[in-house]
């Protein structure tokens, strides 16, 4: 079978870069968005010029520039959005609604793929503010997107490996803690760790699968499914140092957030939603939803004991 022509927007980001790789490592002919706003990036202009050296085109629309954006769907069979989740809401949001109409028009994109790749928002109704607004906007595009009959997958890729794992689950830290380490409760909930490549490369498999056509598909891999505790314990055991743990209560932790910027009590009630009440294992995926390595058993996915050495 022909492999579909995939476009990347976004595809400078921390997992769009690595989702273009993996569109040309299979094979795909890789388009990947360049937007006028680069500017004087020359970090981000050099990455784009290094996609086309491995045989990606570039393809020049702005976000804001609806013929342009129509045209440059036009030249794909799958669009992929790895766009930014932070930044300004309203801004993000309308840029992404902006794709969507522009997908709309074109009429030509077998399937999209939204920017979620993490929690799955559908379960997410009861989050607590101010941080369901995360959940709330993916749900706002996900209508858009079944409105326009616009044939999709959505990722649901659990945390990206690097923001929760060697960190041992802390907040406002990227590395290792050296003395001691805050446990949610009792640290013995369920969350599930994947490698940003692995997501990319399960991603990009799924674009031409009958199987995830309109599903969900949930990247659990079985042995990346990981307790506080166990992602402690390998940690300790690869540096052969053992931690002092502290363990946080949930009403404490909740209240912790008192008086903090906004930005940090966003964290706080994700953070509670992932390690107290276990938001990402603690469900059976139903009918609308597909599991990624029970799909693609031939990836040889990366696990955390591995991923941490690096940290060492
Ligand atoms: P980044 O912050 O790396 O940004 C991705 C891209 O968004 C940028 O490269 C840029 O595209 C585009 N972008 C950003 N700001 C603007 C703007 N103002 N105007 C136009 N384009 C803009 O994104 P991430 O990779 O961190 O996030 C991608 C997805 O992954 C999000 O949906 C996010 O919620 C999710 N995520 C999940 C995590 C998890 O643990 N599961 C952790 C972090 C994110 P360009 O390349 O064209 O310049």
């Amino acid at each position: 079978m022909e492999k579909s022509r995939v476009l990347v927007v976004g595809g400078t980001g921390y997992i769009g870069r690595r989702i273009v790789r993996a569109s040309l490592a299979q094979g795909h002919p890789t388009l990947v968005l360049i937007r006028p706003e680069v500017g004087l990036d020359i970090d981000k202009l050099q990455m784009l010029l290094s996609f086309k050296a491995q045989g990606a085109r570039l393809v020049e629309a702005s976000l804001d520039d609806h013929a342009a954006l129509v045209a440059a769907v036009a030249q794909a069979d799958v669009v992929v959005s790895a766009m930014s989740g932070a930044h300004n809401r309203s801004h993000n949001i309308h840029l992404q609604h902006k794709l969507v109409e522009a997908i709309k028009e074109a009429g030509n994109v077998k399937r999209f793929i939204p920017s979620e790749f993490g929690v799955d928002p559908s379960r997410m109704r009861h989050a607590l503010e101010p941080g369901r607004v995360t959940f709330d906007d993916k749900m706002e595009i996900r209508r858009a997107i079944e409105e326009a009959n616009i044939p999709h997958t959505y990722v649901s890729a659990n945390f990206f490996a690097a923001y929760f794992c060697p960190n041992l689950c802390q907040m406002r830290t990227l590395v290792p803690p050296k003395e001691k380490v805050h446990v949610y409760g009792d640290g013995n909930v369920k969350a599930i760790f994947v490698d940003e490549d692995d997501i990319a490369t399960y991603t990009i498999k799924s674009v031409d699968d009958p199987r995830t056509l309109n599903k969900t598909i949930y990247i659990r891999p079985q042995e990346n499914i990981l307790t506080q505790n166990e992602v402690i314990a390998k940690w300790e055991k690869l540096s052969g140092k053992v931690l002092e743990k502290v363990h946080i209560p949930a009403d404490e932790f909740l209240a912790s957030m008192k008086g903090t910027d906004l930005a940090n009590q966003v964290g706080v009630t994700h953070f509670y939603h992932f390690f107290y009440e276990g938001c990402l294992a603690n469900f059976e995926i139903g009918e609308d939803g597909v599991e990624a390595t029970l799909l693609y058993p031939e990836v040889e996915y990366t696990r955390m004991d591995e991923y941490m050495k690096i940290y060492l």
